[in-house]
């Protein structure tokens, strides 16, 4: 006789909670947070270096934006995130839900299980935010989604080289006809070139998908992780490259981290 067990799907995850969202598109809006551990990236910039592992427990928000966290462990059952998201979903509240991290795309699988019932259950639309390089895990839970936001990660600035994964990534976004916007971090040291070699990806997807050119928040001389600190552009930069984007893309905006200034999460 064969026995049959059933894998419950488990996440680990870092975080949730209620927001204001600080970047891009959705700025402005009121999000259920997911985050996300686990990153296979290494930018320069990171201000989310406490997510590239797994941490033994999670926080949860018990009451939406009163920052009353419990602690639980890693990792999570998918019907106990339920209960979490439920919890934070009181009516007419949040926008949205975002998926953040570290790369939620490490856990498509969990994804692909978890987002159509958290849609059934709060009716919310799903955002993903995504360091844009994991195309073949976003094919996996792109039916699920309402919104991306690629991250297009500069060599010069981000210290990771990801052309082509960008463009397959963005491609896809597109062809599903999902809302789809493209981040772009910019710092002192920004290479032009750089800069053009993405206005010409986007464009070559559509020249229709905006652009978010984010300045650098310069992390805190402690939370460094290269021996030559990321540098906040000079305003004239931040104009020029702003001017090199538009010669592509019609909508180029931007933006810092405004949820760094409202002290937001
Ligand atoms: S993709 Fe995001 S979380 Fe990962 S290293 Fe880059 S900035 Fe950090």
């Amino acid at each position: 006789m064969t026995v049959k067990t059933t894998v419950q799907p488990t996440a680990r995850l870092i975080e949730v909670f209620s927001a204001i969202q600080g970047e891009g598109l959705n700025v402005g809006t009121r999000q259920i947070f997911i985050r996300f551990a686990f990153c296979d990236l290494r930018c320069h910039f990171c201000d989310s270096a406490y997510t590239w592992n797994a941490p033994t427990t999670c926080r949860v928000e018990r009451s939406p934006g009163l920052r009353d966290f419990e602690i639980h462990l890693n990792p999570v059952p998918l019907p106990i995130l339920m209960q979490w998201v439920e919890r934070q979903n009181l009516p007419s509240l949040h926008d949205s839900i975002s998926l953040t991290g570290g790369e939620p795309l490490l856990h498509a699988a969990f994804l692909k299980e978890f987002l159509p019932q958290v849609r059934s259950l709060t009716d919310l639309p799903i955002y993903l935010e995504s360091g844009g390089h994991r195309f073949e895990q976003l094919s996996m839970v792109l039916p699920y989604l309402d919104s991306v936001g690629m991250d297009l990660k500069l060599p010069s600035v981000s210290g990771e080289t990801l052309w082509a994964e960008h463009t397959k990534f963005l491609q896809l976004c597109w062809d599903a006809h999902l809302e789809v916007f493209v981040k772009i971090i910019i710092a002192e040291n920004t290479n032009p070139d750089d800069l053009q070699r993405s206005g010409d990806l986007v464009a070559g997807v559509s020249p229709d998908i905006p652009v978010f050119l984010q300045p650098v928040t310069p992390l805190p001389a402690s939370e460094q992780l290269n021996e030559t600190p990321v540098l906040a552009p000079a305003p004239e930069k931040v104009l020029m490259w702003q001017a090199l984007m538009k010669q592509f893309v019609a909508q180029v905006r931007v933006i810092p981290q405004t949820h760094k200034m409202l002290n937001q999460l």
